[in-house]
């Protein structure tokens, strides 16, 4: 039996994992959900899978939360402490990390600490602290198996071979709803435009930053940390069918990529159930229906996103958490419809040329540099 902790248990990651726990009860137990503000989806989520903890990030929803929870022996925490205390629990053995933004950063370290396994989703995490959550996985022996597809396929085709011998890894990327747009046809898009992904059915800022191509930029430096890579040795690829999820070359020439249909619940299993694979759940991949694979080069003159995410992975330091936080504000913005789409890159651009770039980074810093980050972009649109 393996006792889960999932962060985010009501977004699409969080939905997804509850899904599997469903059709696989005898292989997990629930012991921690948390939410930030759709309190009636954990309430629904808390009844059917009793826990022993929920948090909800929002305190002015706790009352009423515990209300509805009282007769269930369920405790109720709030805020960040809340997150970081259900991470560390003693009778948990995996932490899935699927809050979106770097909230998770905390959460994610304490949960090292404590020696869980982690079940990375939360991509910005790795982002902006790869370094310092490196450091932290060697010192007190906790692991990561990452959620995100194309990572979680590179762990897989991994598996068995000597990192020594990898020669370059290949991230795919489906290219987003606008691939083809040149930017004149991105002046006028919409937010509604940008969440419409054509393969995966993903949380909003997610969906944007596919949509700029920005997901895969924080996937490049995502991928340099949990597999400590030069960054000359990982590539980006558009593969519009997503059904290759990502590859391995190795220094013979041959490469291992794995392929499965586009379902989240595929790489969140594998994460949950490794080394183990159990019965599939989501479709079986049909080749012949497929038909056809097809990969392209990635248009970083459209999509700046991509070109400054190798930008401020190779500077180093306090550059990618600048840009990741400069590019949480901005998709916020642009949701809010305060800025447009070509806004988004120059946002970051500005943000990275106005940044001094820090070394020696602690959890402290870090989260300094991300709130006058925003504060920043929120200046540079008055
Ligand atoms: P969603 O927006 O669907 O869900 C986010 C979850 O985090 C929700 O449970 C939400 O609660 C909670 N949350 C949001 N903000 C906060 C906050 N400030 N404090 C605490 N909790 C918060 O996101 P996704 O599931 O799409 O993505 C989650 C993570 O996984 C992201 O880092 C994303 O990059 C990564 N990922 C997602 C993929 C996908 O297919 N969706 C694929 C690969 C990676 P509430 O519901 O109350 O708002
Ligand atoms: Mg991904």
């Amino acid at each position: 039996m393996r006792r889960l902790c999932i962060l985010g248990s009501t977004g699409s990651i969080g939905t997804q994992a509850l899904e599997i726990v469903r059709t696989k009860k005898e292989e997990f137990k629930i012991i921690a959900l948390t939410a930030n503000s759709n309190v009636e989806l954990l309430i629904e989520q808390a009844k059917e899978f009793k826990p022993s903890y929920v948090v909800i990030m929002d305190e002015s929803k706790k009352n009423y939360l515990k209300d509805k929870l009282a007769n269930l022996e369920i405790e109720v925490l709030t805020g960040i402490e809340g997150l970081e205390y259900v991470s560390t629990l003693k009778e948990v053995d995996i932490v899935l990390t699927a809050v979106v933004g770097m909230i998770g950063l905390r959460p994610t370290v304490q949960a090292i600490r404590s020696q869980k396994r982690i079940a990375l989703a939360n991509k910005e995490t790795m982002v902006v602290a790869g370094e310092i959550i490196k450091k932290e996985l060697k010192e007190y022996k906790a692991e990561i198996i990452p959620v995100d597809s194309e990572h979680n396929a590179i762990f897989q085709a991994l598996q068995g071979n000597k990192k020594d011998e990898v020669a370059r890894i290949i991230l795919t990327a489906s290219g987003g709803p606008f691939r083809g747009y040149k930017k004149e046809d991105l002046k006028d898009v919409t937010p509604e435009m940008a969440i419409k992904h054509p393969r995966w059915n993903m949380g909003k800022k997610i969906s944007v930053d596919s949509a700029t191509l920005m997901n895969k930029a924080l996937e490049v430096i995502e991928a340099h940390w949990l597999f400590d890579l030069d960054y000359d040795k990982i590539d980006v690829i558009i593969h519009p069918q997503s059904i290759v999820h990502s590859m391995v070359e190795y220094i013979d020439g041959s490469i291992i990529a794995q392929l499965g249909v586009t379902d989240m619940k595929l790489p969140i299993k594998y994460a949950l159930e490794y080394p183990k694979r159990t019965d599939n759940i989501s479709d079986y991949l049909d080749l012949k229906a497929v038909a056809k694979l097809t990969f392209e080069e990635a248009d970083t003159e459209t999509f700046e996103c991509l070109k400054l995410g190798y930008l401020a992975g190779k500077i180093g330091g306090s550059m990618p958490t600048v840009l990741n936080a400069a590019n949480e504000e901005a998709v916020k913005l642009f949701l809010e419809r305060k800025i447009s789409f070509l806004e988004i890159p120059k946002l970051l651009q500005s943000a990275i040329e106005n940044h001094k770039v820090e070394h020696n980074l602690t959890i402290e810093k870090i989260i300094t540099i991300e709130e006058s980050t925003k504060k920043y972009i929120n200046e540079l649109i008055k």
